[in-house]
């Protein structure tokens, strides 16, 4: 299986680490082209307005949302939840669309700017560890996106489908949980190429 990884600038690196250690094969994307072959894609966390204007500017950004329409995993992370919301406040920004949520920018006021905290999860028994560093809250969820994990009663990991979105950063802890449930949901893609398109689920 193969994830690429957005590595414009942010934490990909912390990444592609996990993702390694959970038997997964990495590229780092810069280009519409990198992204050929994968199974997956991460927006990893930095700064969405840079990582934004840059998707543009490489045209990664109409590829990436048609890599989506045709099934491959996307994996947001704080700027790149941000990205991937429908609506984004606090300032306004365009984005790809792909995830029927508003988020506010910068959110979470000064006392968890930037902290390690835990909330409920249901991928697991047991509080989910989450590191916030000026992520987003997720303010509104639509009514097709699932609520994975919690902090301070806001949704803070969703999925709809193939995407998955998180307002804080999983890469920087010991668990790999959310991880492997991304790789779960790049794995469901691979059995549908494989199967010429149709799904085996
Ligand atoms: N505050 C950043 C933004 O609005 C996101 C921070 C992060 O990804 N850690 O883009």
């Amino acid at each position: 299986m193969k994830i690429g990884i957005l590595a414009v600038q942010g934490d990909f690196e912390a990444h592609a680490a996990m993702l390694q250690q959970l038997g997964a094969e990495t590229r780092e994307v810069r280009t519409a082209t990198d992204l050929d072959g994968c199974d997956g894609l991460v927006l990893p966390g930095g700064e969405s307005t840079t990582q934004l204007k840059f998707l543009q500017e490489e045209g990664l950004a109409d590829k990436i949302v048609k890599f989506a329409e045709h099934g491959g995993a996307i994996f947001g992370t704080c700027a790149g939840a941000i990205l991937l919301a429908k609506d984004v406040k606090h300032p306004a920004q365009v984005s790809l669309n792909l995830m029927d949520m508003t988020v506010v920018r910068n959110a979470y006021g000064r006392q968890i700017a930037s902290d390690v905290v835990s909330g409920p999860t249901v991928l697991k028994k047991g509080p989910l560890e989450m590191v916030f560093i000026r992520g987003p809250v997720i303010e509104r969820a639509g009514p097709s996106v699932k609520v994975l994990a919690e902090y301070a009663g806001k949704p803070a990991l969703v999925q709809h489908e193939n995407i998955m979105a998180a307002t804080f950063h999983p890469e920087l802890t010991d668990d790999t949980t959310v991880h492997e449930h991304f790789l779960s949901l790049a794995k469901a893609r691979v059995k549908k190429s494989a199967n010429g398109g149709k799904s085996s689920t």
